[in-house]
């Protein structure tokens, strides 16, 4: 009989987890009204957190260091690294704003929250609704949302003064080990780059310590491989634990229409415009490659991580997809903090909508300011989920600085779209996976392995 090979069997083990996480989630959600039990779902979620997440995080810090180390080490060539580099942060850049401009496009021209364009938009009781489940998020949740708007409270500039000021504190690490321990991933990698680049530069005396990166580096992989078959389970217990709780009909309807947009904004961004890139700069067969990268991007899909997903995004990417240790071990860290399309289209939906909904209009200024800090509040998020919805205020806050204080719009509103976040975040964080890989296929071209 055929013999099926390992990522077959878990592509369908990850599939099956997510079709039957749904499945009965649904049914959960039904049996008890809506009112699933605490416990159970908070059952659902421990397994899933911990048994699954919890292990690929355990390896995320190590597989960073080594891979980071390892990547620069094999480029070797100070003037190569530059020129990854370059093409790598202009990548991100490129397809982010193209993310934004998408969504702004689509939302506009939809406008899902515009209660005149056809009467199903979104009315005063649902508004209201919205705005009294933001009193009802937890403290915590709320302190980060209004910590997060005061730094779009002074515009574009703002905006960007405290973007640039998070990546380059982040940059420079004080303590490289104090921000390992809070598993910080932006300043390891910095840190890691700096070490590659030196060990590099001391030639036969670095080699000793290159080694033993390496040797970490197949080691964790190695561990990655195994941490992999609890995927299917993982995932089953995260889907089941959303949709038990969110359910379906009553609380998406209202909002139906925006979902469609985004989701819409995600299909068209994750299936054409990066396809299309990848096959004019990668030259590359698209569609061979998000087969390539599925287990991945279901991974992304049922734990809404980027940084969690990571390890699998390495081992597809390398194992399956072609791309060559130098681009996977820079590309794909960098990205999983830093390039997110999905995110930026998102938060680009998300802002408009909302004022939409509260009858507010946005001019091309309003606009131009979303495009601009929407990428830039997509670059701020970490990869962990609802990341997104928290940046997501400095757009709102940039946006009412920019309308000069006639009409702005509560920061209470974030309320109307929270309930139906979880699920948006699985569909931006498949394509912010996506992206990453796009990224790190393509950049394969200008550094192949040797040999
Ligand atoms: N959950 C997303 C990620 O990890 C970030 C976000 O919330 O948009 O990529």
């Amino acid at each position: 009989m055929h013999k099926l090979s390992k990522h077959t069997i878990l592509t369908i083990g990850i599939l099956a987890g997510l079709i039957f996480g749904g499945v009965v989630g649904q049914v959960m959600f039904t049996a008890y009204g809506g009112n699933v039990p605490t416990a159970a779902l908070e059952g659902f979620k421990f397994i899933g957190d911990t048994f699954f997440i919890g292990l690929l995080k355990m390896v995320l810090i190590p597989l960073v260091v080594s891979s980071v180390i390892v990547g620069v080490a094999t480029i070797g060539d100070p003037s190569q690294l530059g020129r990854v580099g370059g093409w790598t942060v202009l990548y991100y850049l490129c397809t982010m704003v193209i993310a934004v401009v998408l969504g702004v496009f689509l939302v506009t021209t939809v406008a899902p929250g515009d209660p005149n364009r056809d009467g199903s938009g979104i009315g005063p009781e649902v508004i209201a609704k919205g705005e009294a489940a933001y009193g009802h998020e937890g403290e915590l949740k709320r302190q980060r949302i209004e910590k997060k708007a005061e730094a779009g409270r002074h515009g574009v500039a703002g905006a960007l003064w405290e973007s640039f000021r998070n990546i380059a504190k982040q940059l420079i690490p004080a303590n490289p080990i104090g921000a390992a321990a809070k598993g910080q991933i932006l300043p390891v990698i910095a840190f890691s780059l700096i070490l590659g680049i030196v060990l590099t530069s001391i030639g036969a005396r670095g080699q000793p310590l290159i080694d033993v990166f390496r040797s970490l580096f197949a080691a964790i992989m190695k561990l990655v491989d195994w941490i992999l078959w609890l995927a299917p389970m993982g995932v089953f217990c995260l889907v089941t634990w959303t949709v038990a709780r969110l359910g379906g009909e009553e609380l998406l309807r209202p909002l139906a229409k925006y979902m469609v947009v985004v989701v819409a904004g995600l299909l068209v961004h994750g299936l054409i415009v990066l396809p299309l890139v990848l096959w004019v700069f990668g030259r590359t067969n698209p569609y061979v490659f998000i087969c390539q990268m599925r287990e991945a991007l279901m991974t992304a899909f049922g734990t809404d991580s980027s940084s969690a997903t990571l390890p699998v995004t390495m081992e597809c990417a390398e194992q399956l997809g072609g791309v060559s240790k130098k681009s996977a071990g820079f590309v794909l860290p960098l990205g999983a903090t830093i390039n997110m399309d999905g995110t930026a289209l998102y938060e680009a939906v998300a802002v408009v909508f909302l004022f939409q909904c509260y009858g507010i209009e946005l001019g091309t200024t309003e606009l131009a300011v979303i495009v601009v800090t929407a990428t830039l509040a997509a670059v701020g998020a970490a990869g962990i989920p609802s990341a997104g919805l928290v940046t997501m205020v400095i757009v709102v806050e940039a946006v009412n600085n920019s309308l000069g204080g006639d009409k702005t719009l509560p920061l209470a509103a974030v309320g109307i779209i929270i309930g139906v976040d979880r699920i948006l975040d699985m569909c931006r964080t498949t394509v912010n996976v996506w992206g990453d890989a796009v990224g790190a296929k393509i950049i394969t071209r200008i550094a192949p392995d040797p040999g």
